[in-house]
């Protein structure tokens, strides 16, 4: 089972190549799969990296352009069609819901499971998904329309519990949850046995930030601040930079600069344009302002370590 991994379905900007598809990603937490963007061949290639329709019950969309969410459509007939039965939510922004519910009305009828829509606002910051271990929020990109990153955020872990102490003060089942949270023990005869003799400490949480797309801009590095692991696009190398200007997209170099802005542990870059035949320079550049970058790729996975 993996504890919080990210699968790559698709890293190219624009349209299907037959290098890179076009932007999707798959958080699997706990065996709960989020996905990221759904460009086209999503479905396809979830069902490569043998990734469990039955698993996913949300979707969000940064943006509505076509290489992040034309696959929408195709994967929600095909959920209809393998019967999915419990609830699918996609978050969205307003025009998108509007978009796509009609769409899903025409082409998808009596569709076996319920469809939610859950408006992200723009330009702001706002928990989109929450339950007991992890929490996702949105917060806003800088590109040509409406756009937010997705920051998916583990709680705080409770403490690991010491058997041989509960043990030798034969601790009562009752206590070890408060123990776990962080409390002292008090004995029958009034004895205080400090929390730290109890416990050792929890396992570190881990988080990941998604941003795509997105102009070069310090507000995306303060909004990620802390953040474990970030994916950053990276559309452009720096002789390509005005085109980033103009198309607003980033480059290599100044995804690196946000992930060290950040103090990101790791970075993950993606989109590439199509204009390059590898991701070698791109690699260089992002590495010459940040140690830890890792070149996205269709089916590459990541485990939030
Ligand atoms: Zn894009």
């Amino acid at each position: 089972m993996a504890n919080f991994q990210i699968n790559i379905l698709g890293c190219g900007s624009a349209t299907p190549s037959m290098k890179h598809l076009p932007s999707s990603q798959i958080i699997d937490f706990r065996n709960n799969l989020f996905m990221i963007d759904c460009g086209e061949c999503a479905q396809l290639t979830m069902r490569r990296m043998k990734l469990k329709f039955s698993r996913l019950n949300h979707i969000f969309i940064s943006h509505l352009h076509g290489d992040h969410c034309f696959g929408l459509l195709g994967l929600i007939s095909t959920l209809a069609l393998h019967e999915k039965q419990s609830a699918l939510t996609i978050h969205i922004h307003a025009e998108g819901a509007k978009l796509f519910k009609q769409m899903v009305d025409f082409f998808c009828r009596d569709l076996p499971f319920e469809l939610n829509f859950n408006i992200i606002e723009q330009g702001k910051t706002q928990l989109l998904f929450e339950n007991n271990s992890l929490t996702v929020t949105a917060f806003p990109l800088y590109h040509r329309v409406p756009c937010s990153g997705f920051i998916f955020q583990e709680k705080p872990k409770m403490r690991h519990i010491r058997g041989e102490m509960v043990k030798f003060y034969n601790i009562p089942v009752r206590c070890i949850h408060d123990i776990k949270n962080g409390a002292d023990y008090v004995t029958p005869e009034g004895q205080v046995i400090e929390n730290s003799r109890l416990t050792t400490d929890a396992d570190p949480v881990m988080s990941y930030a998604y941003c795509s797309d997105t102009l070069f801009d310090h507000r995306v590095a303060q909004a990620v601040a802390g953040v474990n692991t970030i994916y950053h696009e990276a559309t452009y190398v720096d002789d390509d930079h005005a085109l980033a200007i103009a198309r607003g997209h980033s480059t290599a170099r100044e995804a690196a600069i946000i992930a060290r802005e950040a103090q990101a542990q790791r970075l993950i870059i993606g989109h590439y344009s199509k204009r390059y035949t590898d991701e070698d320079t791109l690699l260089k550049q992002a590495l010459e302002e940040f140690p830890n970058v890792i070149l996205a790729n269709e089916q590459l996975r990541v485990d939030l370590l």
